[in-house]
């Protein structure tokens, strides 16, 4: 995909059914602008699709996320559309800002895909992480969201989404659909779109009983995310949020990596001239090297036995 100003992405991405009864699968990739790997992947997936035919339970939707961002490659416009999606927003149709218009465009598409016309409805939300990382899910755990993220084989992280809000997973899960984000890796790295890629299939083949070798690009399209990028499967659970005011100067350490292991004592970064030191035996979660922001570093610990 060209990253000109003059490129055009649409809302619908693209819809692939055999008309057989089965349930919806939703991916949305782009929710941030800046963040076009997912997109890339939904239409790698749909060409692939179109060529071989295989048949599928239910039908495969992709939508564009901030489309107006997306096409202008900008995270957003007005502001963030992961935080928009707040219940307030939603109760009192609330529809001001750019990003308040994408989601109501979006709402819309989804209400084409009724429940009622579903045996289920799941949803994936891809993104994509200013920092390298490995590959992971981030699953709130309500419904059976948790239990569905443990048929990928990835990093699965459980409980920072459940300390945003308005995000579009919220939205999602609170009006009964199944899923959880995808959060593939850099925004540029090329290995971010074999994941998007991956993980859609696989999601496939899970939800709408996709048989894989039919697929002409298969085993590769699903390896390279899962034999390749992807680390072997462990559930983490968010311990910490070490948070930051305005006025704080704070600098990492430098050298920490997204999932790294920590130790207690360990000098983590300097905040205002003092040490931050580990209290932990576990493992770093986005530490912050960008200067802004106001979450300096989570902590995340596996769970044994999920
Ligand atoms: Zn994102």
């Amino acid at each position: 995909m060209s990253k000109h100003s003059d490129q055009h992405i649409s809302r619908v991405i693209g819809k692939y059914t055999s008309n057989k009864e089965g349930p919806l699968l939703f991916v949305t990739a782009g929710i941030h602008g800046n963040e076009p790997s997912g997109v890339e992947a939904l239409e790698e997936v749909f060409k692939q699709l179109e060529k071989t035919k295989p048949e599928i339970k239910g039908t495969l939707v992709g939508v564009s996320g901030n489309q107006k961002a997306l096409n202008k490659n900008k995270r957003y416009i007005d502001e963030d559309l992961n935080r928009v999606w707040t219940k307030q927003n939603i109760e009192q149709e609330i529809s001001e800002t750019h990003e308040q218009k994408e989601m109501w465009e979006i709402i819309k598409t989804l209400e084409e895909f009724p429940e009622e016309n579903f045996t289920k409805r799941y949803f994936l939300d891809c993104h994509t992480t200013s920092s390298p990382s490995l590959p992971y899910i981030s699953v709130q755990v309500v419904n059976d969201n948790d239990e569905w993220a443990h048929k990928f084989p990835t990093y699965i992280i459980r409980g920072f989404s459940d300390i945003i809000t308005g995000d579009i997973d919220h939205y999602l899960s609170r009006i009964g659909i199944t899923g959880f984000v995808f959060e593939a890796g850099q925004h540029e790295d090329e290995t971010s779109v074999e994941n998007h890629e991956g993980v859609i299939w696989l999601a496939l083949k899970e939800a709408c009983e996709l048989d894989l070798s039919k697929i002409e690009t298969y085993p590769e399209c699903v390896n390279r995310f899962a034999k390749k990028n992807a680390p072997e499967q462990k559930t983490f659970e968010l311990i910490h949020r070490h948070g930051l005011e305005d006025s704080d100067i704070f600098e990492m350490e430098p050298g920490y990596e997204n999932f790294q292991k920590i130790s207690k004592g360990e000098l983590l970064a300097k905040q205002n001239g003092n040490e931050v030191r580990s209290k932990w035996d576990a493992r770093i979660f986005m530490p912050l090297y960008q200067s802004q922001g106001n979450d300096a570093f989570f902590v995340i610990e596996e769970v044994e036995g999920k």
